[in-house]
């Protein structure tokens, strides 16, 4: 069969395994694209089933044995596939050859830049482990060239102690950022319309792809922490972020914002004053130095204090939550002052005020990964030269 005719008629994949995990992209499949399309198919089926033969995967995925042979052939020869050895036959026949998704025989490079002290970047395998971790001491001063200097000059580093190819450069940063890699506008970096990706690309020969820290992040927990396809990740330091996944399909947003909470203002109540000017954003709730300050003055009233920010939280995100159907609030931060009190009392504010019995089952929890902004950023190298996320 004709590869580009048999896409248009993609096989029903299940749902929460395998290709029915990968992350939807909004474009059609044209049939230039089939070609790419079938592959990333096959390499996201062996990427979450693991080991199988040539037979299993035309199963999983719905294609033919000639489409499967051929791909499978051009995956081994990039060195993404490899063959690991025949199967006992259970009949008659010869016995098939196993083959499996290489997770060694590439690396990754995940870059954080959301950190208040330091940049952070890692090599990963495609199974998204940290084999090395390098960072470089945040510039103190105030200058947009000096702090993509040093951004460079890490992910230079860490290009030269990778000890296998590189697929590419993921790199998680503050701030909003288009499609394109351009950081339109990153204050603690100094950074307005930034082509950080556009010059990564130039000065290291790589791929780099290049999105907010919250977005990176969420594709962690999605990847690697199985996470459904509707999720929220809240990262909470000094700022607040969101990054959401719904339906399977990362959102961006018409100004390239979608998952900026931290300044919606929670309640009619005034509330902290923000940084930005107002009283009452979220942010200013539950901002990490104001939660540990206010513990560290009133040590006897920590539980009254997270659990009154954690309904803030709440209060914040239920109308997110109900919109978009989410199965799954997911925080990243501090454990010592997210995880129990704070994390219970958000779950409880989200069930009082969703619809009754509809929303009973989400809860907020705190994702358990270290790194988790470097090894979304290697995510996001995975989808984009793979097709696997
Ligand atoms: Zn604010």
């Amino acid at each position: 069969m004709d590869p580009s005719v048999e896409s248009r008629y993609p096989a029903a994949t299940p749902v929460g395994f395998g290709a029915g995990r990968r992350l939807r992209s909004q474009a059609k499949v044209l049939p230039e694209h089939a070609r790419s399309h079938n592959r990333a198919l096959v390499l996201q089926t062996l990427y979450h089933r693991g080991a199988m033969s040539r037979a299993d995967l035309a199963r999983e995925t719905g294609l033919t044995r000639v489409t499967i042979s051929d791909l499978v052939a051009e995956s081994i020869m990039d060195g993404i596939v490899h063959e690991i050895g025949v199967r006992e036959a259970a009949g008659p026949g010869k016995p098939p050859i196993v083959i499996e998704f290489d997770r060694t025989g590439h690396q990754l490079i995940g870059i954080d830049l959301s950190g208040t002290t330091s940049f952070e970047g890692a090599v990963l395998d495609l199974g998204g482990r940290i084999l090395e971790r390098r960072s470089r001491p945040l510039p103190q001063e105030h200058d947009a060239e000096h702090a993509y200097a040093v951004a460079r000059d890490l992910v230079r580093e860490l290009v030269e102690v990778a000890t296998r190819p590189v697929l590419g450069v993921g790199v998680g940063t503050p701030g909003v950022v288009r499609p394109d890699g351009t950081v339109v506008s990153a204050p603690n970096l100094t950074w307005t319309e930034m082509p950080l990706g556009a010059r990564l690309n130039a000065d290291l020969d790589l791929p780099v792809i290049v999105r907010n820290d919250a977005n990176a992040a969420v594709l962690a927990e999605y990847t690697f922490a199985d996470a459904p396809s509707d999720v929220m990740l809240i990262r909470i330091g000094r700022g607040v972020g969101a990054g959401v996944i719904a339906g399977a399909q990362s959102l961006v947003g018409a100004r390239f914002s979608a998952g900026e909470i931290g300044h919606v203002v929670v309640g009619t109540d005034e509330g902290p004053l923000c940084v930005c000017g107002r009283r009452g954003c979220l942010e200013a709730w539950v901002n990490v130095p104001r939660l540990s300050a206010a513990i560290t003055a009133e040590p006897a009233h920590s539980a009254s204090l997270l659990a009154d920010a954690g309904a803030r939280l709440g209060i914040a995100i239920a109308p997110i939550v109900a919109a978009l159907d989410l199965s799954e609030i997911v925080l990243a931060g501090p454990r010592d002052l997210l995880a129990g009190t704070f994390a219970d009392a958000a779950t409880r504010a989200l069930h009082e005020r969703t619809l009754d019995g509809v929303f009973a089952d989400i809860h907020v929890r705190l994702s358990e990964q270290e790194g988790i902004v470097m090894r979304g950023a290697a995510v996001m190298v995975l989808s984009a030269q793979l097709g696997v996320s």
